[in-house]
């Protein structure tokens, strides 16, 4: 078991990159990117940012649209920072550091003591290690607070600490209110002294998060771009603190000139189709347009250059959502894109905007059930979905409803048709979460 006295921050004399060591770590060659513009894409009527970033890559790399970037963010200096002032034996945060732990062999002739390097936490320095590598947002496991509670000097923070660790439904109904990060947590306890390199080794990594690309390698070659919704919101049922999403902030905060670590994973599954006649109908609200955006400038480009003159692309058509008309993301990009005869139709849910009729992009669907029925049964469309879990799920509902209207489809039969629609790679889905 990990214990104050089997981890420790060791010496470290060698050399060593952030980037190397984040690739050790993660096992992920990373491409080092500089930001050449970063913007807001609503207006400022939007009561939810999102932004645009346009990333250069320094080195080469390949993608499709469709493909996912992953993201390797930094936590907010104001969490690292007060979690940091709370260490009790560390003295410089900043000088390169190696976490170990001590291993016991035992041998014929007694048990032999080593420490050695920490499998998951290269050399870097300790306000790296709690920058980049270590999840601090998500509130903290039982058994963090049970060691949290062995760290505290006041008794009753002790036996606090002790009860949300070992009473499942107190921690339970304390995570879910308060959903704390870590300064959070010191904060309420305000003896808990923690020793960093015990911490450093029983928290966990802070994962990549990825992003559906929104660029195309033909459009926008050497380029990577990024919409992302940011997501801020108040615990406490929205009376509590303001929380912010670590890596949409670190996203929405980057300036240009500044430096990203990314890295590709395909998505084989939601590329365009190669038959280039075949009908496309994209379903995306809110940030679900990410991809829809690298398909729509990847199709521009295809038309303009590759497409011999005499062949017809297949028509594109695109379902998109949101609140308000503020929200309306690449709302000019769209309408030249129709312009052009890149996008065949733009169709457009409001469902919070005053003085029009709320719909959800289901309606937009069902209000064109007829024709999506034709465009997939007889010329061979692929239905594209990009977004939540909960919205993928309706469209799919709906998906059913409008089959059985318009192609007199059983429940029996639409189960069939979905099924093939899958086995084809006609149907996509890139689910965000939940
Ligand atoms: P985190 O720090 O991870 O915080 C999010 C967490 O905060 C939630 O899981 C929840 O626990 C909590 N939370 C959020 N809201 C509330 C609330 N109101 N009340 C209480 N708790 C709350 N996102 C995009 O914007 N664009 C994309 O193109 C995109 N593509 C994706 C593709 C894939 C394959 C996947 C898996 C995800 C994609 N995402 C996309 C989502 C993205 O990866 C991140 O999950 C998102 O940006 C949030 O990350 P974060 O680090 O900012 O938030």
């Amino acid at each position: 078991p990990l214990t104050e006295e089997t981890v420790r921050f060791g010496k470290y004399q060698g050399d060593t990159t952030l980037k190397a060591a984040l690739e050790a770590s993660f096992r992920k060659q990373l491409i080092t990117c500089k930001v050449k513009e970063n913007k807001n894409l609503g207006d400022f009527s939007a009561d939810r940012a999102t932004v645009f970033v346009d990333m250069q890559p320094e080195t080469e790399f390949k993608y499709d649209p469709g493909d996912h970037v992953g993201v390797l963010a930094c936590n907010r200096k104001e969490i690292v920072d007060a979690v940091l002032e709370r260490m009790k034996d560390v003295d410089d945060y900043d000088k390169t550091v190696q976490l170990q732990v001590m291993k016991e062999t035992l041998t014929p002739t007694g048990a032999i003591k080593t420490w050695e390097q920490h499998e998951r936490l290269p050399a870097v320095t300790i306000r790296q290690i709690f920058t980049r590598f270590l999840d601090i947002t998500t509130p903290p496991s039982t058994t963090v607070l049970k060691y949290l509670s062995k760290a505290c000097t006041d008794q009753n923070d002790a036996a606090q600490l002790k009860e949300l660790a070992i009473d499942s439904n107190k921690y339970v109904d304390w995570r879910h209110l308060h959903y704390p990060h870590l300064a959070e947590v010191l904060a309420q306890f305000p003896s808990c002294r923690p020793q960093a390199s015990l911490l450093a080794a029983l928290l966990p990594s802070l994962q990549p998060r990825f992003y559906s690309i929104s660029s195309s390698p033909l459009a926008h070659p050497h380029r990577i771009h990024i919409t992302c919704a940011v997501v801020v919101y108040r615990t406490q049922n929205g009376q509590g603190p303001m929380h912010y999403g670590v890596c949409s902030t670190y996203l929405q905060n980057l300036k240009p000139e500044d430096e990203a670590l990314v890295f590709i994973r395909r998505a084989p599954s939601f590329h365009m189709p190669k038959d280039l006649s075949a009908p496309l109908i994209l379903v995306g609200p809110g940030s679900g347009i990410a991809p829809f955006r690298g398909f729509w400038h990847h199709r521009k480009h295809q038309i303009k250059n590759l497409i011999p003159n005499k062949q017809k692309p297949g028509p594109v058509w695109l379902f998109f959502g949101c609140r308000n008309r503020g929200m309306d993301l690449y709302k000019e990009e769209k309408e030249k894109a129709l312009a052009d005869g890149v996008l065949s139709k733009v169709f457009l849910a409001l469902s919070r905007e005053d003085s029009v009729e709320k719909k959800h992009i289901q309606t937009l669907l069902e209000d064109e059930g007829a024709e999506i029925s034709r465009m997939l049964l007889d010329e061979n469309g692929h239905f594209y979905v990009c977004g939540d879990c909960k919205m993928a799920e309706e469209v799919q509902q709906k998906l059913k409803e409008i089959m059985k209207k318009h192609a007199k489809m059983t429940e029996q039969e639409y189960e069939e048709f979905i099924l093939n629609l899958m086995d084809e790679n006609r149907y996509h889905e890139d689910i965000f979460g939940i």
